[in-house]
């Protein structure tokens, strides 16, 4: 782990991949550092071990060009949220002192993606209070901002990653054990159905469409994000 400009939680492999990798693409692209954190290694997974997953999990983020990518292990299918993550959290983020951090909005389908998003957040903030000593120096990153994964939420901004979307779909298809493989005798799940990647392409489209642009990434924050070129932020759009 080493300084970085953006930094990006998952509870699990493949969560940052589904929902903002694009994001990573064009901000590496753009020279920012960008770092990469799964609180577990996906072991409650139905396809795949946990190795598997992992040498999977760096593939991708060797696709995407983060700076690291570290796997931490709270807990796949009942992740924990104690006081003992919130501080592994909180050197984390001293150790990365990221400007900005993403994770999961708190609010999902599944519950470790929820926790997940609290936890991160509750930690984010922590993390910049100098009287909690952890021997490190204290940072409060920006802001958190949240991507969407199951349930839907009306974004703050959206990210234009229409050159960034091949490399997206690449770094999703280095997960081979969790999504659609002709030759794979695993047993089907919801995620390796091929109408899954189907649906992260229409996902892309629609995110895209609301800004004028062929493929986009939605982002929620409590604050909104200041505008500097109003009309360049609506360039491309027509009423
Ligand atoms: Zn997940």
């Amino acid at each position: 782990m080493e300084n970085v400009d953006l930094l990006f939680f998952g509870a699990h492999p493949d969560d940052v991949e589904l929902s903002a990798s694009g994001t990573i693409v064009k901000s590496v692209a753009d020279g920012l550092r960008v770092g990469m954190i799964d609180l577990t290694s996906g072991e409650m997974g139905t396809r795949g071990t946990p190795q598997t997953r992992k040498r999977e999990a760096q593939a991708s983020a060797r696709i995407l060009g983060a700076t690291f990518r570290e796997q931490l292990d709270f807990g796949d299918g009942a992740l924990r949220t104690g006081r003992e993550e919130e501080l592994i959290l909180v050197d984390v983020i001293r150790r990365c002192r990221p400007k900005l951090v993403f994770t999961p909005y708190p609010d999902d389908r599944h519950p470790d993606h929820t926790r997940a998003g609290r936890l991160v957040t509750e930690a984010s903030f922590y993390a910049g209070l100098k009287a909690l000593e952890t021997g490190l120096p204290a940072h409060r990153p920006q802001t958190t901002i949240y991507y969407l994964q199951n349930y839907m939420f009306p974004p703050s901004f959206v990210v234009d990653v229409t050159k960034a979307w091949k490399k997206k779909m690449r770094s999703i298809a280095a997960f081979k054990s969790q999504f659609h493989d002709p030759k794979s005798k695993e047993p089907q799940t919801f995620i390796s159905d091929p109408k899954f990647l189907e649906m992260i392409e229409a996902r892309g489209k629609h995110f895209g469409a609301l800004i004028g642009v062929e493929y986009g990434e939605a982002f929620v924050t409590k604050q909104p994000p200041r505008v500097d070129d109003l009309i360049g932020a609506y360039g491309g759009r027509e009423v």
